[in-house]
């Protein structure tokens, strides 16, 4: 069974359509990178999955259930964002504690969830720090810890990396792919970059102008491209 479909999504703000009838199937645990340049509907896309955008016609599905006009909470996913939207007068702990505390989570399970997110995470020594005390990776980290407390059935990343330097985004890249690799969990992620594509994804979903070009493996797109737009951009350097 797929853990997440979409069926001829489509999305309109006023009288600009922006998401043009995207099907898609995720498998349970896969990783799938959407890719395309600025402002081909990858975020929007990622928000229709998470919620936070109704769809103006189409249907989704997660964990075979059907969630077209759930609310976000009812979902089963957890976002991370490019701006980490941390909060600054909180804690390292509290941060990544704060949706269970939302939730109303007994202390002692959000203590248990929030030492064990910071041990996968290394930000154990960190737990009693404010944001404004971390390195940019650090509060990347704590982004992602926020998600793993909430053990989504699918992970949503939006340009998680973006705010780093060249050196850290390839750190953190691969930190990424372990903890998919570890959490064995289905993570959607969004990125403009064809490298992050390439080399996370087992499935890579190419946007251009709000519709799919393409869907396949880095190896598939990379042999055998569908279009001269695919070609062009896995081929062409950022
Ligand atoms: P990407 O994430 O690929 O850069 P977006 O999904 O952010 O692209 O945007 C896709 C298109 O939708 C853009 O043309 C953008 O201007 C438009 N758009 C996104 N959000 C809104 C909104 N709330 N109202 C109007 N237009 C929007
Ligand atoms: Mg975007």
């Amino acid at each position: 069974m797929a853990e997440l479909t979409l069926k001829q999504v489509r999305k309109s703000f006023g009288a600009l359509e922006v998401i043009k009838g995207v099907d898609l199937e995720v498998a349970s645990g896969e990783f799938v990178v959407f890719v395309g340049p600025s402002g081909c509907g990858k975020s929007t896309l990622l928000r229709i999955i998470a919620g936070l955008e109704e769809t103006t016609s189409g249907r989704l599905t997660i964990g075979g259930k059907d969630v077209t006009y759930a609310e976000p909470s009812e979902r089963g996913i957890a976002m991370v964002f490019q701006s980490y939207a941390l909060y600054p007068h909180m804690t390292v702990a509290e941060n990544i504690g704060f949706g269970l505390s939302l939730a109303r989570r007994p202390k002692a399970e959000i203590a248990e969830k929030v030492a064990a997110a910071a041990e996968t995470l290394q930000l154990t020594h960190l737990l009693q720090r404010k944001p404004k005390a971390l390195s940019g990776g650090q509060r990347q980290r704590v982004a992602i810890g926020r998600a793993i407390v909430r053990d989504p059935r699918v992970f949503l990343f939006d340009e998680p990396l973006s705010n780093l330097d060249a050196s850290l985004r390839a750190q953190m890249r691969l930190e990424i792919s372990e903890l998919h690799a570890r959490l064995n969990s289905t993570m959607i992620y969004v990125t403009h970059d064809q490298v992050e594509a390439m080399t996370m994804a087992d499935k890579i979903v190419v946007l251009n102008g709000g519709a799919v070009e393409q869907i396949g493996s880095p190896m598939e797109l990379y042999r055998n491209p569908a279009t001269p737009f695919v070609a062009g951009f896995i081929g062409s350097p950022k």
